[in-house]
């Protein structure tokens, strides 16, 4: 049996693998601030037309990519609708305060997912008393909900409904290569929904940094100066970007195997008498909770000793993410520590 460390703490952990090492190397790179490196170029390119939609930015961070969109959409003294789960607000730093000078109303969504009613009943009065409501982002797959998804007529009707009352709307796809896969529906569909759309090449498609930000050449471009003013202009990055070429060419109809290996994981949990819940399993996040009488720290330190490393969430809580780096044996390899503990 092997005894490389099985490290399910997050999609991110990734390290890229020899065949996208290649594609970096023989990278051809240019000073991006003058517009002149071809390999963003064309990343950017290909990432636009991917998703439907006019043009992409190529930055450092999604975090840097979702405050970027927030900044350009909103004025300060505006608000922002999401879920209460939504990255956005809880792990960007106080972001679109810092940034923006907006609020957030928080909707309380069914594991991260938030219904047209729900923003409807957000979305304040006009009222001099009122922030304005300007943008409403949403996160698909959702995270802290554990990777569920939303359908493509449940984005839909999210977007006729932030248009309906004149608010732009943003998508936080970190991972919306993950729902579209399961899905079975084609990225091209998304542009024309959404005023704006993240995706992060760095957690399953597994480049070692890099996210997109996708929009209208008119959002784009205003998207640019901040990226600036932000200090993510770069320079040679196209060796990062070459990555993210490579990973939008092989790593994206493969996230399949890691859904499926993260069920495997949650059907072999169903019979484990410590846990309590284990949220469904859409893609490649599972979020279990162990019963109250378990110690979490007794658990997760059974877990570490036997090489598989995961993260805790809440008290109780704790979360696995599948990527490419595990395969089969080591998902054997989990079951059998989880199977182990008493
Ligand atoms: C990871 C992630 C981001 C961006 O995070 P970075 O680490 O800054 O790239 C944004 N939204 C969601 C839902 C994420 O999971």
């Amino acid at each position: 049996m092997s005894n490389k460390t099985i490290d399910l703490r997050s999609d991110t952990v990734t390290k890229p693998t020899p065949a996208m090492l290649d594609a970096m190397f023989s990278a051809e790179v240019g000073d991006d601030v003058f517009g002149e490196d071809p390999t963003i170029n064309k990343l950017e390119e290909k990432g636009a037309e991917m998703l439907g939609a006019e043009a992409a930015l190529f930055c450092p961070s999604g975090t840097m990519t979702n405050q970027i969109a927030v900044r350009v959409h909103v004025r300060p003294g505006d608000e922002v609708i999401c879920d209460r789960t939504a990255h956005i607000y809880n792990y960007e730093g106080g972001g679109v305060a810092a940034n923006s000078g907006a609020s957030i109303k928080l909707v309380h969504g069914d594991r991260g997912i938030m219904t047209p009613e729900m923003v409807l009943k957000s979305i304040n009065k006009d009222d001099a008393h009122l922030a304005n409501t300007s943008l409403v982002s949403v996160e698909n797959t959702s995270n802290k909900g554990g990777g569920s998804i939303y359908s493509l007529a449940q984005m839909k009707a999210l977007s006729e409904t932030a248009r309906d009352n004149k608010l732009k709307i943003h998508l936080d796809g970190a991972r919306v290569f993950n729902a579209l896969v399961e899905l079975d529906e084609p990225a091209d569909s998304l542009g024309k929904l959404f005023d704006s759309i993240s995706i992060c090449l760095s957690k399953g498609l597994g480049t070692p940094l890099g996210s997109l930000l996708v929009g209208s050449k008119e959002f784009i471009g205003r998207s640019r100066r901040m990226r600036k003013l932000m200090g993510g202009g770069m320079r040679q990055a196209g060796y990062v970007a070459a990555a993210g070429i490579y990973a939008l060419d092989n790593n994206v109809t493969r996230l399949k195997e890691d859904h499926a290996r993260a069920r495997q994981i949650a059907s072999a949990m169903e019979s484990l008498g410590y846990i309590e819940s284990i949220l469904p399993v859409d893609t490649n996040i599972l979020i279990f909770k162990l019963d109250a009488d378990v110690s979490q720290e007794k658990f997760m330190k059974h877990l570490e000793d036997n090489g598989v490393r995961t993260v805790s969430l809440d008290p109780q809580m704790i979360r696995m993410v599948t990527h490419l780096e595990i395969d089969d044996e080591m998902t054997g390899r989990t079951i059998a520590v989880l199977k182990a503990f008493n």
